[in-house]
């Protein structure tokens, strides 16, 4: 008997309607004898009453003066009130079905509040629902540490329960649900002709996830890939099969994948590139910078290291930190706020020429500067001013024929 691990987003819950689409799901798969873990994130989005935003919203006005254990707390009600809704409607439905918070499903974590690892994860009890033939709800993005406190994994976590949990229960497919068909070769709201794609590696989403695709979150593929564990992303809303992530050599295999040169687009907006120049001054100027930013838990991006001196980019928010210590140094950088990072994602780009010369291409015919360029083997980034982000994601798109090209495999 399969055994399918469900996870559904934010707006897959967010009203009755959408609920009634959650349903169908479960029902179609519960009918057809599978074993269903479902993992459910907080109901809707920023704004509506009951998601993660709206419950940070709350104590906002107290300054933001919950200690993390407590706001631990209160953000894990969100996924606790989906996946008792969500039961009730099961068992109106005459599906047997039970509702567990992370805890009670055996997701063990360390204590790190608001961004806690999973250490273990206790199956015993969700294999005892399932064997009596009821549904596994699982509260998402929350556990407990062995001192039974709740914690929280970060957020974008519930697609990390999901992934986790089919991984601890060797479950034969994990199902992320979503408001959009599948994996895009771009962000939809910002590229109007992106497309589904029909399969990737967990390489390629993997460095789409790092890069700023939220469709699923980089820790969950990592679960996946780890595990082995097929992950297929498709839409509450529609009966499309949607992308399939699994490894390439079981993709080729099945000759539903090849080495696109270029797969997708990602981004990152709200970026802050700094520019420090040595002119005469200390020899381990770059050892003094990283070590600040670092002590200060300073995520830094995009470095380039040259004998004159060193670029790199902080996220906006930790933009005043960082030039305050800059010039605690004695360091003047030059602060270009206002940044967007491109990523051009392709596990065939690696020994193709030319793809560099087709980002530079499209993005100078569009009047569209680059600040600073870097690649691997299979990403090349650019960053670019994030007015112009729209316009340099749609030229790309264009440029590498991601419109026009049959998606993975179709
Ligand atoms: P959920 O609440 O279901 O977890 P998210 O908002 O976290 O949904 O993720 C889905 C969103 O991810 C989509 O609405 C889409 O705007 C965004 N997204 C970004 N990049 C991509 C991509 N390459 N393919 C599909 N969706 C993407
Ligand atoms: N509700 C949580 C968040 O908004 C977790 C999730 O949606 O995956 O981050
Ligand atoms: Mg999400």
């Amino acid at each position: 008997m399969d055994l399918i691990v469900q996870k559904f987003g934010g707006t897959s819950l967010s009203d009755e309607s959408s609920r009634r689409h959650v349903l169908r799901h479960i029902t179609r798969e519960h009918e057809a004898g599978s074993r269903l873990v479902v993992v459910v994130s907080a109901m809707g989005r920023s704004g509506e009453p009951y998601a993660t935003d709206s419950l940070l919203e709350l104590v906002r006005a107290n300054g933001d003066m919950l200690p993390p254990r407590e706001k631990d707390l209160l953000l894990s009600c969100g996924e606790l009130i989906s996946a008792t809704v969500l039961c009730s409607l099961l068992c109106s439905e005459g599906i047997p079905a039970v509702a567990l918070t992370g805890g009670q499903a055996g997701i063990v974590t360390d204590g790190r509040f608001g961004s806690a690892r999973i250490s273990e994860i206790r199956t015993d009890r969700m294999q005892k629902h399932l064997a009596d033939k009821q549904v596994v709800i699982v509260a998402g993005f929350q556990g407990a540490t062995e001192g039974g406190e709740t914690t929280t994994l970060g957020r974008g976590g519930s697609d990390t329960s999901a992934t986790a949990l089919g991984a601890a229960l060797n479950a034969d497919i994990v199902d992320i649900y979503t408001d959009v068909d599948g994996i895009l070769t771009a962000d939809p709201r910002w590229v109007s002709d992106a497309r589904p794609l029909s399969a990737v590696s967990y390489e390629e989403i993997c460095n789409m996830a790092q890069n700023g695709a939220k469709v699923i979150h980089p820790r969950a593929v990592e679960i996946a890939m780890k595990a082995g564990i097929p992950v297929r992303v498709r839409s509450t809303f529609s009966d499309g099969v949607g992308t399939l992530v699994t490894n390439a050599k079981s993709l080729r295999s099945q000759g539903i994948w090849y080495d696109k040169t270029v797969t997708g687009l990602a981004h990152v907006r709200g970026v802050t590139q700094l520019a420090v120049v040595n002119g005469n001054g200390p020899s381990d100027l770059q050892l003094r910078i990283f070590r600040a930013m670092a002590t200060h838990g300073i995520s830094v991006d995009f470095i380039n290291v040259m004998p004159t001196g060193v670029h790199y980019t902080v996220s906006e928010a930790d933009t005043d930190t960082a030039v305050d210590l800059l010039g605690q140094l004695d360091f003047e950088p030059v602060v270009r706020r206002g940044c967007a990072k491109v990523s051009v994602i392709g596990g065939g780009m690696n020994g193709e020429p030319g793809v560099m010369a087709v980002i530079v291409e499209a993005l100078t015919n569009a009047g569209i500067p680059i600040f600073q360029s870097a690649d691997s083997n299979a990403t090349i980034w650019v960053l670019i001013a994030e007015r112009n982000l729209a316009e340099a994601l749609q030229a790309l798109h264009s440029a590498f024929g991601l419109h026009l090209s049959p998606a993975q495999g179709t």
